[in-house]
């Protein structure tokens, strides 16, 4: 899978940074230009409801949902059409009411053909969901909170889309302190989380609610970048008087949105090497999911929708759109007015970590945060020259790596020594090494290529494994067999005698 980690983004002025340089955060990461301004101050609109809805089962971290749902079934808005299928996982429900014309193979945003249902939206339904049963949050125990959530096929929006209710059930020897909600969004472009935060805070704070209560824990911090001081002002006042909830602001840098930097920067603990927040007394949650938790209990209705930020140059009206989930690419960028003659790229999340989609019929998915689209002058790729090691790269890694030494490894292709030496796992894929490097290395996507790479490695080495055990358990078997032959003449003149 493609990333857009070689980024070569114009570098951001001095001016401008002093207000931006205070409050807490991590070591290194980089200050890629935000370009927010496109959609920031842009409230949240509805888009209607497109001819065609497309629902990958595979739409989260874990096992694909099971689809329970046949062609040329009715279904209305909300209804399940594929189940959990395990623990980590979670159901996929219908985003429109309507006919299903098919279950098959289609684009997937991950770049492979994956198992979709495919519903023909009925252009005469009022899209209301069945009349649901809400639950009440204030009787629930713990499971069935996070069963609920699970139900609702609630996974993180902020991208990597792992299922919820998995992170509200750490194991109960690890003691968990406090929630931190990420509200940092700290990708160029996007502005769905800022804009939540501005125009829902009391549903963040609602969502907080529930998630304390689940997990047991007195006090939640939201981070949120300095760059947004409408949406730390809005949450600052919305506080429930009740509640714990602490509101920090954070400085501007980029890759303070992923889990570990915002540990680091709102609690100053580090999570270890292989290690999980829970491990350090935290749980991080994405101000998105946080919100969809909050409507789960106060609609009742399953993630069916989600805000998109829909922007970049190539873009015609960029915007912060409600989007059915399951809506195609083309459908939403028609909605924003189509593509500018010179857009080039089209990428699902930011630029720094996103996936670039040459399918535009690739539907929006729970985990799509925005559709970002470029033009040339954007999605240029120098070429890259040799390295001069001029060690910026190390400066940048805010996992303390040497991309650089990566950087030789993967192109030898050691990809076991870029693992066991050079901590190739540690490696998040945030591209700030690439984003900084002034000879263009692509070192985030030779990193991408490396972690595939051992990947297989590491599959080939246990299929090895399993048929070295398969030939030594038949050699075994035919030694005793062998053994047993060998003696049966003495057994039977045993017998005879
Ligand atoms: S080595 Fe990995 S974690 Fe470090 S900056 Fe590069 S992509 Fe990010
Ligand atoms: S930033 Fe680029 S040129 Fe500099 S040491 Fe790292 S890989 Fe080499």
């Amino acid at each position: 899978m493609a990333t857009r980690t070689d980024r070569r983004a114009p570098k951001r002025g001095l001016a401008g940074l002093g207000e931006l340089l205070f409050g807490p955060s991590f070591r290194h990461g980089v200050h890629p230009p935000e370009a927010k301004g496109l959609t920031e101050a842009l409230p949240i609109r509805r888009m209607p409801f497109p001819e065609e809805i497309v629902l990958p089962l595979r739409q989260h971290t874990g096992a694909p949902s099971r689809v329970i749902a046949s062609v040329d079934d009715r279904v209305e808005r909300g209804d399940v059409l594929g189940v959990a299928d395990g623990y980590v996982s979670v159901p996929v429900h219908a985003s429109a009411s309507g006919v299903i014309k098919d279950i098959g193979w289609w684009p997937h945003p991950s770049g492979t053909m994956d198992t979709a249902v495919r519903i023909q939206v009925d252009r005469f339904a009022p899209q209301l969901t069945r009349p649901r049963i809400v639950p009440e949050w204030r009787g629930l125990t713990p499971d069935q909170v996070r069963k609920a959530v699970q139900n609702a096929g609630v996974v993180g929006l902020g991208g990597a889309a792992f299922p919820t209710h998995v992170k509200l059930n750490p194991p109960k020897e690890t003691a968990i302190e406090v929630l931190l909600i990420n509200g940092a969004e700290c990708e160029p472009y996007l502005t769905s989380d800022h804009r939540v935060m501005v125009e829902y805070p009391e549903r963040v704070h609602f969502g907080i609610r529930v998630m304390m209560q689940c997990l047991g824990v007195d006090r939640a911090v939201i981070g949120v970048e300095n760059n947004k001081p409408d949406a730390i002002a809005r949450l600052r006042e919305t506080i429930p008087e009740d509640l714990d909830i602490e509101v920090i602001g954070l400085t501007v840098k980029y890759p303070q949105g992923a889990e570990k930097m915002l540990i680091k920067a709102v609690t100053g603990r580090e999570v270890p090497s292989g290690k999980l927040p829970m491990h350090v007394g935290a749980v991080v949650q994405n101000v998105g999911s946080i919100a969809a938790i909050a409507e789960v209990f106060e609609t009742g209705y399953p993630l069916i929708e989600r805000i998109v930020t829909v922007t970049g140059p190539g873009v015609r009206k960029p915007q912060n759109l409600i989007v059915p989930v399951g809506t195609k690419t083309r459908d939403v960028l028609d909605f924003c007015g189509g593509l500018t003659p010179d857009a080039t790229e089209v990428i699902f999340g930011g630029p720094m970590m996103g996936v670039p989609q040459p399918d535009l019929d690739v539907p929006v998915m729970k985990g799509t945060s925005g559709i970002v689209v470029l033009t040339e002058k954007e999605s240029a790729r120098p070429q890259a020259l040799a390295c001069i090691s001029c060690a910026r790269c190390l400066a940048a890694c805010p996992m303390f790596l040497n991309p650089s030494r990566l950087g030789q490894m993967a192109q030898l292709g050691l990809f076991e020594r870029m693992a066991e030496e050079y901590h190739l796992e540690d490696c998040m894929l945030c591209g700030s090494c690439s984003y900084v490097c002034p000879s263009n290395i692509p070192l985030a996507q030779m990193f991408a290529l490396g972690k595939a790479g051992l990947r297989r490695a590491q599959q080939r080495a246990r299929e090895e494994q399993a048929e070295k055990e398969r030939l030594e358990k038949e050699a075994a078997a035919r030694d005793q067999a062998e053994r047993e032959a060998a003696q049966e003449p003495a057994r039977k003149e045993r017998e005879v005698a």
